[in-house]
Formats: C-alpha cells, sequence, structure tokens
C-alpha cells in the first residue's frame, strides 16, 4: 500500500470579506498584495488547488469560526468553507464553528455543521473571548458544544498560543484551560492548535502526555523551532498533525515550511506520521 498524501490541517481560507473595517485594515496595510491574494484564494478554490499540487499537498484543512464582535466572521462563515471544499470534497476539510456566547440551540448548530459536511469544529478562546474551560464557569453552551462533539465524533481544535489580532485577548491562549475539557469529556478529539506558542509549550507538553485524545497541531510555530519548542516531539508522535498556518503574515510558502519540517532530525518513521497517517486517522477519506 502506498503511503498517503500530506495532509495540512491548519490554513486560513476566510470570507475576509465579512472582516470588520480595523481588523481589515490592519491587515491590508503595508500589505497590500498579501490581501489580494488572500481574496483572490477565497474566491476561487481552484487557485488554491493549484498551489496544493504544486507543493505537493494532497489535504488542507479549512479553518473557519464565527467571531462576529471581534473579527466580524458570522455564522455564515460556515456555508462558506462548506461552499468552498465542494470544489474538491475529498482535498479540501471544512472546519466551522458555533460560537458559545451568542448560539443558544447549540444541539442543533452542530446538527447542522454536520450536515454541511464540516469536518472540525475550530474554537478560538482569543478571538471569541472565552477561556476553553468557562463551562467549568457557568458558560453552559460550551459544555454542549462539547458534549455533542464528543457524542458525534466531531474533533475540536482550540487555538492555544498568542494572537496578535485587534482586540485579541491573550489570556485565554493558556492551553491548560484544556485540562478540563479533557477530563470532563474524555471521549472529545481534542485538536490543541499551536501548542501554546510562543508563551506555554510546557503546559501545552503536559497536557499532550496526560490526555490520549488530545492531538497537536504544529502549525504557527517555525519548524526549525519545532523540536527547540518540543524537544520531546517523538514521544508524542503518533498524535502530532502537520499544519503550517498558511498563508499567515509569516507563513510564507507552504511547501517550504513542509520541506523544512522535513529536513529536521527525526526519524523518517515520525515525520510520515505527523505529515500522513495521524491527519488521515483524524480524518479519514469519506
Ligand atoms: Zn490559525
Amino acid at each position: 500500500m502506498t503511503a498517503p498524501g500530506i495532509t495540512d490541517v491548519h490554513v486560513h481560507i476566510q470570507p475576509w470579506r465579512q472582516l470588520k473595517p480595523a481588523v481589515a485594515e490592519a491587515m491590508r496595510r503595508g500589505k497590500e498584495d498579501h490581501w489580494d491574494f488572500l481574496l483572490a484564494l477565497m474566491d476561487d478554490p481552484k487557485a488554491l488547488l493549484e498551489i496544493m499540487d504544486r507543493s505537493g499537498i494532497w489535504r488542507v484543512g479549512l479553518v473557519n469560526y464565527p467571531s462576529p464582535d471581534l473579527m466580524g466572521f458570522t455564522m455564515d462563515t460556515n456555508t462558506f468553507a462548506a461552499r468552498y471544499a465542494e470544489a474538491a470534497p475529498e482535498r479540501l476539510l471544512p472546519y466551522g464553528g458555533v460560537h458559545p456566547r451568542f448560539q443558544g440551540e447549540i444541539y442543533g448548530h452542530i446538527d447542522d455543521l454536520l450536515e454541511m459536511g464540516i469536518r472540525c469544529l475550530k474554537l478560538h478562546p482569543p478571538h471569541q473571548l472565552f477561556p476553553a474551560n468557562a463551562y467549568t464557569m457557568g458558560l453552559e453552551t460550551l459544555a454542549a458544544i462539547y458534549r455533542r462533539c464528543e457524542d458525534r465524533g466531531l474533533p475540536v481544535m482550540v487555538h492555544t498560543g498568542t494572537s496578535v489580532f485587534p482586540g485579541a485577548r491573550n489570556k485565554f491562549g493558556n492551553p491548560m484551560e484544556l485540562d478540563d475539557v479533557a477530563v470532563d469529556f474524555p471521549d472529545l478529539v481534542l485538536i490543541m492548535a499551536h501548542g501554546g506558542r510562543p508563551l506555554w509549550m510546557d503546559e501545552a507538553f503536559f497536557i499532550l502526555r496526560r490526555h490520549r485524545n488530545v492531538l497537536l497541531d504544529v502549525s504557527g510555530i517555525p519548524p526549525l523551532k519545532l523540536t527547540e519548542y518540543f524537544p520531546r516531539l517523538v514521544e508524542i508522535g503518533e498524535r502530532v498533525l502537520w499544519g503550517t498556518d498558511w498563508p499567515s503574515p509569516g507563513v510564507r510558502d507552504l511547501r517550504q515550511n513542509l520541506d523544512q519540517f522535513l529536513a529536521l532530525d527525526l526519524p523518517e518513521s515520525v515525520k510520515t506520521a505527523i505529515t500522513r497517517t495521524n491527519p488521515l486517522r483524524v480524518f479519514p477519506v469519506q
């Protein structure tokens, strides 16, 4: 059997025109060419697929989540992701979200996401303004999100680490809050995005070692720093997922990041697991 292709579980193709003017301006200013590139990508899945072909990437996860008050993304972000992925359902994995501070009928919303073909629910505490364990302090809708995703087998990806977006609250980026979630929802597949970088790698590693259903998505960590950030990466190699955060500023090139990772001094079997087989286990071909 030939090895499956490479999956990048974390790229940003989002409905950028929904961004609040101040946020859009912060993203555009001084980076006008990049902004135009982002819009061109979001308008045409073929442009993305061409780049994936050129870069030797089989599949990508399309990170989307509502953040109406801070970023401007409404629940339509889910429809956007699902429609976009229709261009190549095997290769484009749409992610979506439900906002625990704005949506009441959580179970229904999550069932809708599944019906639309959403493959992963994204939570972004610094952009959605709650800690990932806020249900322990009364945010019942957040518990309902975790419970329904656990019951229905929908993986949940949680942003950890800092964000420099205007308005982002970085105190909500600490991965330690996932300890509660993993204890209370033991069968939930939890993907910890960014491994708490650049501040909380020790906390992140502790959570990863303690809870077998928590996975690490390495996106946003410069590949050349990965083994410095996580010196014991090999110990959790079966639960690490390749991701880049492309085309966020600072992530120039999908392929260059991958090449830098593949050149690291890690066992080949671990590199194959991270880039190919682990993502396929979490996101099987449907
Ligand atoms: Zn991201």
